[in-house]
């Protein structure tokens, strides 16, 4: 169509500083359990505002280890929003208890407070909150049903990082929070993720479960190769390789989120003016958004087709995402597993079944959010046009 070069949904930015990281690493003596992890540890909690930060080997990783914390086991439930990644039940399903759905507000996507009150019961032992596309959930509705119910509260950061709620950052709303370093989320480590808590029970089992159950780590031995093994854990550590890819990206953080921030003001404004799209919203109540991503909305009466819509970017260069593809229930393990109907969750299908993702990330150049908006608009007018 044109000359421009086709944007993509999210693209890593690493340079000389990552590089130079990476073979410093090589080039020493400990791949594992060295200097790096742990500086990384340091300065992301600075970054997250929390007593804590654990390095541990993806968001899911930190998922599962938050709640093997809390003994959650076969018999238990956990509340996990209907529309997140599937890793948020997954988490849940690899310790043999069970998600427990509760669907989402049409406002934002977040997890409904009323939903999830709904959905207590005398087995609910944790709620996990997602904060989808970066917007903080209603934290001052759930915080008291996760108090009344006893339950360990846990954020899913994965799209969160720099976000805030009632001037408090995420990572240091709940019990503990999981943060993902996925290549293309705010920041990555190529695989990665970090828990981030207040609680020093909470972050001392983290980082004996993510290491076998030791009861010290290496630096702590002082006989070399002695320990005692004193729980049950699994090997989710961080290399000092992603350490170091991790670190450097942190340090280059303020730069990526501030474009990601302008980008989606520019293009949220610019698309203000289309009726038949609506967006989620960057500030909300009390919350403040990360901008991972610029979501759009289709028409609830179903006039535009999604894959008209994106068929018509893709042709103009301009890369989307989907997030989520489906209502986790209705992926067919969960389906199959527990018989969850089509409509059992309306909000989360909803969104799973038309809205679309637009890149607001710092590998955008100067003139791309321009080009994002009149290629949407563009594109729905298209799409208008075969319906
Ligand atoms: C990406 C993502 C995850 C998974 O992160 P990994 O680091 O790949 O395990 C979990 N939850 C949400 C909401 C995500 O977007």
């Amino acid at each position: 169509m044109d000359d421009l070069p086709p944007i993509p949904f999210g693209r890593p930015m690493l340079g000389q500083e990552e590089r130079e990281a990476v073979l410093s690493v090589l080039d020493g003596p400990q791949l594992v359990h060295g200097p790096v992890a742990a500086q990384f540890e340091t300065e992301f909690a600075e970054r997250a505002q929390t007593e804590f930060a654990i390095t541990v080997s993806s968001c899911t990783a930190g998922l599962y280890l938050g709640l093997l914390t809390h003994g959650v086991g076969p018999g238990d439930e956990v509340i996990v929003p209907a529309m997140t990644h599937v890793a948020t039940a997954h988490s849940v399903e690899l310790l043999g208890a069970k998600p427990v759905f509760a669907d989402v507000s049409p406002e934002s996507g977040n997890i409904d407070p009323a939903a999830v009150k709904a959905a207590v019961t005398e087995r609910t032992r944790a709620i996990i909150v997602v904060h989808y596309l970066g917007l903080p959930c209603d934290m001052d509705a759930i915080r008291p049903i996760a108090k009344a119910a006893g339950a360990l509260l846990i954020e899913d950061a994965a799209l969160a990082l720099d976000a805030s709620y009632d001037g408090v950052k995420v990572g240091g709303l709940a019990d503990l929070a999981s943060f993902s370093f996925y290549p293309v989320k705010h920041m990555t480590s190529a695989e990665g993720g970090m828990v981030t808590s207040n609680n020093e029970g909470i972050s001392n089992l983290v980082r004996r479960q993510k290491a076998f159950g030791y009861d010290r780590s290496l630096g702590e031995r002082t006989k070399p190769g002695i320990y005692d093994v004193t729980l049950l854990g699994n090997n989710l550590r961080m290399s000092e390789i992603h350490a170091a890819i991790g670190l450097a990206q942190l340090r280059k953080l303020d730069a990526m989120q501030a474009a990601r921030a302008e980008n989606f003001a520019r293009i949220a404004a610019g698309l203000a003016d289309v009726e038949e799209l609506t967006i989620f919203p960057r500030q909300l109540g009390k919350a403040e958004s990360s901008h991972y991503c610029l979501n759009l909305n289709l028409p609830r009466d179903g006039s535009l087709e999604r894959d008209d819509v994106v068929g018509a970017l893709k042709a103009a260069g301009i890369g989307t995402s989907v997030h989520y593809p489906s209502a986790v229930s209705q992926f067919s393990y969960y389906r199959e597993k527990y018989g969850y109907k089509p409509g059992d969750f309306p909000v989360a299908e909803w969104i799973g079944a038309q809205a679309i993702s637009l890149p607001v990330g710092p590998h955008l150049a100067a003139g791309d959010p321009d080009r994002i908006v009149s290629a949407v608009k563009n594109a729905v007018s298209h799409a208008k046009s075969r319906t």
